[in-house]
């Protein structure tokens, strides 16, 4: 009697064990995806960035407005 209720309470834990790194790789997934898609939403953010920068025609550098920038020497 004790002897098969121990193997039941190993199973249990095996079973447990199992169930908790099933949920530690899973949670392991979801936090490398969500970070590729933080970094994702980030590079489209810096793109559009330099979309909307000016390049000086005189200088060649990068300016939000051309009226605001002044070429340096
Ligand atoms: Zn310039």
């Amino acid at each position: 009697m004790f002897g098969f209720s121990l193997s039941k309470l190993l199973i249990l834990i095996a079973l447990i064990v199992i169930v908790w790194y099933g949920f530690k790789a899973v949670g392991r997934v979801n936090q490398k995806r969500r970070a590729r898609a933080r970094e994702a939403g980030r590079n489209q953010y810096s793109e559009l960035a330099t979309e909307n920068m000016i390049q000086c025609p005189k200088c060649g550098a990068y300016t939000a407005s051309l009226d605001a920038h002044k070429c340096e020497a």
